[in-house]
């Protein structure tokens, strides 16, 4: 619950409005899971609550680690669906990488993602329930002033977040405010494949960093990664970045461009993506492709990743190539799950087996 109807919901349970202050507190920057723990509350308030409410976690049904620190959680919500969330530890800062949806409508040709058939939207409590959970994972509770394990949230997991913008932009409300998880819009990025009517409100009502899944300059070649080019090309796009409320040249817009191999990846298309940045303070993000069983496609060889980076560098733009992460986990988005999926197939037919032999 947003504060807004946290407010709404003890007044009409009969309590002072300051008490919806103290739940506040006790829920999003003490973390506490059960009413009992709250003790500025009075006892017998502390009891009506308990009989009343639920303060509930999605379930974690599976949590891997990488060598490399990277941490990735499979999810389930009440109605058996999940999702994947995944942290990423760096040297200066640790990002949370939050999923928006069940699935994916896109159907991007090389994300794992858009290969699973079921889609819904998660709610604003499924979205800020991812973050609880790791915060939970990361021990950091209440919410630290520094040193923070979980400094940044990104919404690249799985699922379009503009999709799905009203309980993403609740979800952030919550996140954002500084009273409870305290992450600062100016370390979140809202990911989308250009949704391009509702960037310009992403900037507007939410406020957070945006980054543009690019990955093509062609329509013909985007049309055909990211089918959404096709409702939204490629200018159109770029048109919504150059007028995106808030950006500048201290806070620039992450265009990401997945390297695959003899599809995306020649000199001559990092200087097609200089020149059609021109104007737009950006960055740009380079992701070595993850593979993963099925796909067509394969990651850039290294120095053809070099080469298309230093074109881009040359030009004045940042271009970080992203260190492939948690390459000894299921590290492909979407991956956990689909594998998860598999296992459970698996474990059904092993049961019916067993069913008709008794
Ligand atoms: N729907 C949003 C956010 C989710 S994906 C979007 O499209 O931006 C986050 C990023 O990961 C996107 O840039 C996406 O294109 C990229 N991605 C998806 N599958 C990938 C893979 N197998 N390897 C590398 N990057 C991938």
């Amino acid at each position: 619950m947003g504060r807004a109807a946290l407010a709404e919901e003890m007044a009409a349970f009969g309590a002072e409005p300051f008490r919806a202050r103290q739940l506040w507190h006790w829920i999003y920057h003490r973390g506490v899971t059960d009413f009992a723990g709250m003790t500025t509350l009075a006892k017998n308030f502390r009891a009506r609550l308990a009989a009343r409410y639920e303060l509930r976690r999605p379930e974690v049904t599976r949590a891997q680690e990488s060598v490399d620190g990277t941490r990735k959680w499979l999810l389930r919500f009440p109605d058996g669906q999940e999702v994947e969330t995944v942290h990423i530890p760096e040297s200066d800062r640790g990002t949370l990488c939050v999923s928006s949806q069940v699935g994916c409508t896109l159907n991007c040709s090389f994300c794992h993602t858009g290969t699973q058939r079921l889609v819904r939207n998660l709610t604003a409590a499924e979205i800020v329930g991812q973050i609880m959970v790791a915060r939970d994972a990361l021990g950091e509770w209440p919410s630290p002033q520094e040193d923070r394990q979980l400094t940044n949230v990104v919404l690249m997991g799985m699922g379009e977040p503009l999709y799905n913008f009203d309980n993403v932009a609740a979800a952030l409300k919550i996140v954002m405010d500084p009273e409870g998880l305290a992450i600062s819009r100016r370390k979140i990025t809202l990911s989308t494949a250009g949704v391009v009517p509702l960037i310009q409100r992403c900037g507007a009502e939410i406020g957070v960093n945006l980054a543009v899944s690019l990955h093509a300059v062609t329509d013909e070649l985007r049309d055909r990664l990211v089918p959404l080019n096709k409702k939204y090309p490629i200018r159109e796009l770029l048109d919504a970045c150059r007028t995106y409320p808030g950006s500048s040249n201290a806070r620039r817009i992450t265009f990401e461009y997945v390297m695959l191999k003899g599809v995306n990846d020649s000199p001559a298309e990092a200087r097609e993506l200089v020149r059609l940045l021109k104007g737009i303070p950006a960055k740009v993000n380079l992701i070595p492709f993850n593979p993963w069983p099925g796909t067509a496609y394969e990651c850039s060889d290294w120095d053809q990743i070099e080469k298309f980076s230093e074109v881009v560098f040359d030009a004045g733009y940042a271009s970080p190539v992203r260190t492939p992460r948690g390459r000894d986990i299921l590290a492909a988005c979407g991956q956990l799950k689909s594998a998860t999926e598999k296992l459970s197939a698996r474990e059904r037919l092993a049961l019916r087996a067993m069913a008709m032999t008794d």
